[in-house]
Parts: structure tokens; sequence; C-alpha cells
């Protein structure tokens, strides 16, 4: 954390950046009502879209047409909002970047992701289509199946990790 909070969020009195909590991180606490700020990475979740072929397992990778990491290659995923399902975060998201409907399957582990700046953990989960229906949207200018074993240059070294998971 850069410790660029200064002031407190509920009276905006000074705050100080102390070690709180069992890690040992320094967290933001309020000198006068003590409120603590406690900083945490943002949760989201990414879909693994896969198929098995009789030759490999496929995962649907998009090229990604915006920054941050335009031009390199990502799964469906967001960022859970406040009452967000996950599940539903996952088909919302699966239908915004890469026009599909999506079953999810079940999840397949969970981490750590730096993106724009912002710590995330990702909570991936194995999805299939419901359809053989998928197409390029405002988010992705490529959409294209890839054998686990030889993936493109990925956008997130979390897709990676998920991936291995696979194997
Ligand atoms: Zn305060």
């Amino acid at each position: 954390m850069d410790e660029s909070i200064h002031f407190c969020v509920k009276c905006g009195k000074d705050v100080v950046w102390q070690p709180l909590g069992d890690n040992g991180k320094s967290h933001p606490k309020c000198q006068s009502c003590g409120f603590i700020l406690w900083q945490h990475p943002y949760p989201s979740v990414d879909a693994l879209i896969v198929r098995q072929t009789s030759q490999s397992m496929d995962v649907l990778l998009g090229r990604r047409s915006r920054d941050p990491k335009a031009g390199m290659w990502d799964v469906p995923g967001g960022f859970i909002g406040i009452d967000d399902d996950p599940i539903q975060v996952i088909k919302r998201e699966c239908l915004a970047e890469f026009d599909a409907d999506v079953i999810v399957v079940k999840p397949v582990g969970a981490f750590l992701e730096v993106f724009d700046g912002q710590q995330l953990v990702s909570i991936f989960h194995v999805c299939e289509l419901m359809d053989d229906r998928f197409s390029t949207t405002d988010r992705v200018d490529q959409i294209r199946w890839y054998s686990v074993d030889r993936l493109p240059p990925l956008a997130f070294q979390s897709v990676a990790k998920a991936v291995k998971e696979l194997r």
C-alpha cells in the first residue's frame, strides 16, 4: 500500500498508518475517532471457458482491445460489486466481453493479481459454453480457442496460474 490516505473518511481528522492485523501490514487509523479503514485486495471473478477435444483441453481467450494490457490475451472477468452474486458476475462478464452464454461448472482457485495498480483476488471458475456462440465486443478484438499447453502472451499471470490447475 502506498499510504496515500491522509484523512479519516468518517470524521475528516488525521490518520496514522500503523501495522494492524495478523500479517503486519499497515492500515490508516484515525487519531480522533479510532476508525480503521482496512486495506484489502478487491474480490473479482474470472471465467476459464473450456472444451475438451480428442487432441487437447482448450480454453477460450480474447485479445484485449483496451488498456491496461491491450493486445494481450485474457479471459472474461470482473470485479464483484456490492450485492453481486459472484456466479452471476461470471455470467454477466462472459456476455459483456465475449458475447457468450456460459454454465459455471466449478471453482478452480483464487489468485492475487494487480489490475491497473489495484490489488485484487480473483476466484477463477471453469465454465462451458451453453451453445457454440461467442463474438468479439468492444472489449476484445479477437477470440480463439487455445490448447492449455500452448498459450499466447497472457495479460495477467493469474490466468496462467489458473490454467495450470486445469492440466
Ligand atoms: Zn475519524
